[in-house]
């Protein structure tokens, strides 16, 4: 089949640029898939993430992370009178609804299929507009969002071409390919920094509905991050002697929401990586500031650094700071974590938990993000750094594990990965995600919860040594996994495999020589 078929017809490719993309995916490598893609019309898109979600060079330039897409699907899937429809290969969305139900998603999950037909044909685009028709109900739906996975992207699946809006339900067309988007985190931008650029536009042009609440009589600062639902409610408490209150959290949970977060301000980058949400607010002209109100100095510096973004006098900011500093005094003089820690994640908050940690007392040695270096992030690595923390941004795998090798904590708090390496090793560790992302971080709240479960974890040593020494070395190395009879060491078979390998060596080396 010539290339010139293997194209969407209402957008053609340039004519033999496209590799087939059918029956690719995540283990077809990056390069191939965005090669793809480029040819078939995505470049501006492409190069877009780029700028916006940077990555390294090297073999490690992505981190190991879940399908990205899960960011975006995740954040459709929370917000009201809103139906999220994927566009990909059906691995790919079974995986994505199984994680999405897996977190509590109570809502159907619609998925558009294709055949290699009607990707190499463009009837799949036709089938995309017309399951958008079907599901833009405005009696039941605000929002439609169609989400290109890998393969309709990297094939040109011209979502740009959708209308903006059918029947008054908007419609939002977004590219969250694995080989553009590197994390799942980052993908959550790229639909919240969409909806952010549609109710910007329609603020433009015209009135807009009012927060159901009605709009705040204190100016207030918009809070980018989901967060743990208590967080913004001590944030707010923290704002008000300053007269200024906390506005909505982005990604919203209903639409007209997003208008009143746009109405802020002051926004603040809480989780650092909403790269196009932030773009949004400064066209907005908002300003934007990064780090969030963790531990005494974060809760210093952050809050007169709103304050001084929002234009406050001095002593306005001193009487937001003095009772939020002094509540929190007591229970950090104390210095409640004893224990050395290494933390790793992947959901983009890991550098306000390790300033907790560091001013709870804890001997923090390394943090490890997968989100990269931001301006909103800046002052929290200086600040780790200044005390002594190792901070790796766009953190591997490979590289969260060498800290836990190197560092030898009482403590590893990782993902699913190191956290079952470091159990392995007869390490106490406990999971970012589920553990210590899903609970309050800010002021004396947060830094009390924080201290509590990372108590109880470092006390969990002597379970690991009673564990350790009752199993020894069952179910590690070659005995691993299901038996149904007491596993037999089988020297000779290992034997013979190590001399196959050492003689394929040889000849290789050889060959290389006389070449
Ligand atoms: S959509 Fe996700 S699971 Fe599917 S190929 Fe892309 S990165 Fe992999």
């Amino acid at each position: 089949m010539s290339t010139s078929h293997r194209t969407i017809p209402i957008q053609p490719a340039p004519a033999g640029a496209a590799p087939s993309v059918d029956g690719l995916g995540c283990h077809a490598g990056a390069e191939a898939l965005q090669t793809a893609a480029r040819a078939a019309g995505k470049s501006e898109v492409l190069a877009q993430y780029a700028r916006d979600y940077p990555v390294a060079e090297g073999p490690h330039a992505q981190p190991q992370s879940m399908c990205p897409a899960f960011g975006s699907l995740r954040v459709g899937l929370r917000m009201r009178r809103t139906a999220t429809l994927l566009s990909g290969s059906a691995c790919c969305v079974y995986g994505l609804t199984f994680t999405s139900h897996f977190y509590g998603a109570r809502r159907s999950v619609g998925y558009v299929p294709f055949t290699s037909e009607t990707l190499v044909t463009g009837k799949l685009f036709e089938d995309i507009r017309d399951a958008v028709h079907e599901q833009a109900d405005p009696s039941r739906v605000d929002t439609v969002v169609i989400i290109n996975l890998c393969v309709p992207t990297a094939s040109g699946v011209p979502l740009q071409l959708l209308p903006k809006e059918i029947n008054g339900v908007r419609l939002i067309g977004i590219d969250v390919p694995g080989f553009g988007v590197p994390t799942h985190a980052e993908a959550k931008d790229v639909l919240a920094g969409a909806r952010l650029r549609y109710a910007r536009e329609e603020v433009q042009s015209g009135p807009v509905a009012a927060p159901r609440g009605g709009r705040s009589a204190l100016p207030t600062v918009t809070l980018l991050g989901e967060m743990f639902p208590a967080d913004p409610v001590i944030i707010g408490q923290m704002l008000a002697p300053m007269g200024l209150a906390a506005g909505p959290v982005v990604p919203t949970r209903e639409w007209r929401e997003l208008y009143a977060a746009l109405d802020c301000a002051v926004a603040a980058a809480i989780h650092p990586f909403y790269t196009a949400s932030v773009r949004e607010f400064e066209a907005a002209g908002r300003p934007v500031v990064g780090s969030a109100p963790v531990g005494l100095e974060g809760t210093q510096a952050w809050l007169q650094a709103v304050g001084q973004a929002a234009g406050l006098a001095q002593s306005q900011i001193d009487a937001a700071r003095n009772p939020a500093l002094a509540a929190m005094r007591g229970l950090l003089s104390q210095k409640p974590v004893q224990g050395r820690i290494t933390l790793s994640g992947y959901e983009g908050s890991e550098l306000l938990v390790a300033r907790l940690l560091v001013e709870c007392g804890a001997d923090l040695r390394y943090v490890g993000s997968a989100c990269p270096a931001t301006p909103w992030n800046a002052h929290d690595r200086e600040w780790l750094q200044q005390h002594g923390v190792q901070v790796q941004m766009r953190a591997t795998l490979e590289q969260d594990l060498a800290a836990v090798h190197e560092y030898k904590p009482q403590l590893a708090v990782g993902t699913t990965p190191v956290v079952q390496k470091a159990k392995e090793l007869c390490i106490p560790a406990l999971y970012f995600t589920n553990l210590i992302s899903a609970r309050p971080l800010m002021g004396v709240a947060g830094a009390g919860s924080l201290v509590q479960v990372v108590q109880a974890a470092i006390g969990n040593q002597q379970r690991f040594d009673d564990m350790k020494a009752f199993f020894g070395q069952t179910g590690q190395g070659d005995a691993a996994g299901v038996w149904s009879a007491t596993p037999q060491p089988r020297p000779e078979f290992k034997a013979e495999v190590r001399r196959q390998l050492d003689k394929q060596a040889r000849r290789r080396k050889a060959e290389e020589m006389g070449s």
